[in-house]
C-alpha cells in the first residue's frame, strides 16, 4: 500500500475529547460504540460515545489501568499497575486474571493483546512502582522486565519475551507469527539486570512458534523523534505507532510510509468506529480522531459491530 493510500483525502485530525491527566490504553468497545481509554494518572477510566459525542467517567478509583484489549468473547482484559495484575472487565464486574509468576508479583502490567484463540501477552515494565502517580511504590520482584503469556484456560502464566528493558506496547502481525514489541527504555541509559542494553526508543520483532514460543528477535525500526508507546497492526500488516509528538505508519520490513503530526505527545492508539476505520488517539491529556483506509488486524475475529 502507498502512502497515499492510507487516509482518505478528507481525513482530518480532530480532537474529540479533553481532561484527562495521562489517556492511555484505548480500545473499541463494539456494543457501546465508545472508545474506552485510562486516564492513568486520573486514577479511571473514561469512555468517549461516538453515538452523543459525550465523554463520560466508565469508572474511578480503578488502580491505574492502562492498556487494554477487547477478547473475541466481548470482554475487555486490563491491565491494573497498582494492583499489579491482569484483570478482565464484563460490564463493569471485574475479575483477577493474574498477579504472579513463579510466586513472584508482576512490576505494573502496561499493554496487552489477545490472540485469536484468547490467550493474552502483556507487557510487564516498572513504571507503575517506580513513578508517582503511576501506582504504588513497590519493588522488582522478579528482578527483570518481560513479556507474559497467559493461558486464561489454565491460569498458566510464562515468561515470552526476555531481552527488552522496558517492554511496553505490543501486537501481532495478521496471520499472529510474528509478535512486535516496544521498548521505552530510552531514558534508562544502564543496563538491565540480565544484561540487555537500554537506550531503546523502536519496535523488536520476533518469530512466534506454536503460538507459544518467541525466536529470532531482531531491531525492525526505531522512532528518530521520541519513542513509540502503544501501536497497532493493520490487516496490510502495518504497524500503526504512537511516536512522540506524531502517528507513524510503517511497513513490516520497518519502512516508515506515514508521519500524523499530533499537538500532545501520543501514548496509543486504536483503530474504533463501526466500519474500524477510524483511528483514535490517546495524547497526554486528549483524544483525538483521524478517518483512516486501514482496519484493525484484529478485526477479522472481534466482535466488532
Ligand atoms: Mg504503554
Amino acid at each position: 500500500m502507498r502512502s497515499s493510500d492510507l487516509l482518505p483525502d478528507t481525513a482530518r485530525l480532530e480532537k474529540v475529547a479533553s481532561g484527562a491527566s495521562w489517556a492511555e490504553g484505548p480500545t473499541w468497545i463494539p456494543d457501546r460504540r465508545a472508545v474506552r481509554f485510562s486516564d492513568v494518572s486520573g486514577n479511571r477510566i473514561l469512555e468517549y460515545s461516538e453515538r452523543t459525542g459525550e465523554l463520560s467517567v466508565y469508572a474511578a478509583e480503578v488502580e491505574y489501568t492502562n492498556g487494554r484489549a477487547l477478547a473475541p468473547d466481548g470482554s475487555v482484559v486490563q491491565c491494573s499497575q497498582g494492583r499489579r495484575r491482569m484483570e478482565r472487565d464484563r460490564d463493569g464486574a471485574v475479575e483477577p486474571l493474574a498477579d504472579q509468576w513463579n510466586g513472584r508479583r508482576f512490576n505494573s502490567p502496561n499493554d496487552v493483546v489477545v490472540t485469536s484463540d484468547g490467550t493474552i501477552w502483556f507487557s510487564d515494565p516498572s513504571y507503575g512502582i517506580l513513578k508517582d502517580g503511576e501506582g504504588h511504590p513497590g519493588e522488582l520482584e522478579y528482578g527483570d522486565h518481560y513479556v507474559f503469556r497467559l493461558d486464561p484456560a489454565t491460569g498458566a502464566v510464562e515468561p515470552a519475551v526476555l531481552d527488552v528493558r522496558m517492554p511496553n506496547g505490543l501486537a501481532f502481525s495478521p496471520d499472529e507469527t510474528i509478535l512486535y514489541v516496544s521498548d521505552t527504555s530510552m531514558e534508562l541509559p544502564e543496563r538491565t539486570p540480565a544484561g540487555y542494553p537500554g537506550g531503546g526508543h523502536g519496535i523488536r520483532a520476533y518469530d512466534v512458534a506454536a503460538g507459544r514460543w518467541v525466536k529470532n528477535g531482531r531491531l525492525l525500526l526505531e522512532i528518530q523523534d521520541g519513542l513509540a508507546d502503544g501501536f497497532r497492526v493493520d490487516t496490510d500488516g502495518n504497524l500503526w505507532t504512537s511516536a512522540g509528538s506524531a502517528v507513524q505508519v510503517f511497513t513490516p520490513d520497518g519502512t516508515l510510509l506515514l508521519t500524523i503530526p499530533v499537538p500532545e505527545t501520543v501514548g496509543n492508539l486504536c483503530f474504533g468506529g463501526t466500519d474500524g476505520q477510524s483511528l483514535y488517539i490517546t495524547a497526554s491529556s486528549s483524544l483525538y480522531r483521524i478517518r483512516t483506509n486501514a482496519r484493525d488486524a484484529r478485526s477479522s475475529f472481534l466482535p466488532w459491530s
